[in-house]
């Protein structure tokens, strides 16, 4: 762990995407993003998984832009590259690794039950700054790094000891699938080995009592895959693959909440809901295996309601 420096952004390679944009110079990644750290949203979220949210929630801290792009993106007011920032004014509100760490506090003085931070290692030097600066200062609560799985090795190995949770997601084992709909081939082994660090530096979850939030992670793996339609073979291969490979060292959870929201006319063989049957049948394989938990979801997960509104700070 330490701190990165700013020159991180003059040829940037902080994600595997290793696009190389001068960020300083103000050239925009593939990620969409600049130097100017963009924060769309921060507030308690009660959706995530029960020991994230509890009752009282999870402090999310939603960043702007994405390297990953996926066609059927839940959150693409803000992960897109061509976010209008007429209709979105904070995009251009830059916010400082100081203000950061603020809204941390922020977070925690209104009940969180942990710092869950969305997308966030495009931005991982004010990232970095802002846990070391509110670890400094007395914040209680576990950080939690929210991420699509597709984490260069250096940038987690910056975080290391930083971040006590890592929810990830796991969304696809077939170089096909994860290049059709999120432009990279490179997926699948990106995240196998992603993975093995988040695991190596967290061990197997570990709960408190939280009173009437239940039990509460405090330090762990959580690993999310999303089910998309017609990709039964390829849910069933991570499956095998995370409990073989994890078992009892990693929590899995199953979602169900897909929402039909890419280009119909380009994918038309993902415009509809999952299988309910096939996500049962998932779900039975999941829990005959040694996960620590597993987490699923009733298929009437699949509402709008679980995109949270971006309106910024
Ligand atoms: S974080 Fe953005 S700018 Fe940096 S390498 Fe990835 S896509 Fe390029």
């Amino acid at each position: 762990m330490g701190s990165v420096n700013l020159r991180a952004y003059e040829s940037c390679t902080l994600c595997p995407r290793k696009c190389g944009a001068n960020r300083l110079a103000g050239e925009l990644g593939v990620c969409g993003a600049s130097s100017r750290v963009s924060v769309a949203r921060a507030a308690l979220h009660l959706w995530e998984e029960p020991p994230i949210s509890g009752i009282t929630g999870s402090g999310t801290v939603f960043f702007a832009h994405c390297p990953l792009h996926c066609v059927y993106c839940q959150n693409r007011e803000i992960s897109v590259r061509s976010i209008d920032s007429d209709a979105n004014p904070w995009i251009d509100r830059a916010i400082s690794s100081g203000e950061l760490s603020d809204i941390f506090f922020d977070l925690q003085a209104n009940g969180a039950n942990n710092i869950n931070l969305v997308t966030a290692t495009h931005y991982l030097p004010e990232v970095v700054e802002a846990i070391e600066r509110a670890r400094s200062e007395g914040l209680a609560i576990p950080f939690l790094l929210n991420t699509s799985g597709y984490e260069s090795m250096e940038t987690l190995r910056a975080l290391d000891g930083l971040i006590d949770i890592y929810l990830t997601d796991f969304k696809y084992a077939d170089p096909a699938l994860a290049q059709r709909y999120s432009r990279a081939a490179d997926y699948p082994q990106v995240v196998k080995e992603a993975l093995a660090e988040m695991v190596r530096q967290t061990g197997a979850p570990k709960y408190r009592d939280g009173g009437e939030d239940g039990e509460l992670l405090v330090s762990g793996t959580v690993v999310r895959h999303l089910v998309l339609p017609g990709c039964f073979e390829d849910s069933l291969a991570i499956i095998d693959y995370l409990g073989a490979e994890y078992g009892s060292q990693i929590a899995l959870s199953l979602m169900s909440q897909y929402m039909p929201l890419a280009d119909s006319g380009e994918f038309p063989e993902i415009a509809r809901r999952i299988d309910p049957h096939g996500y049962a049948a998932l779900v039975a394989r999941a829990e005959a295996m040694d996960f620590e938990e597993c987490f699923i979801q009733d298929p009437s997960a699949a509402i709008e309601d679980y995109i949270p509104a971006f309106e910024g700070l």
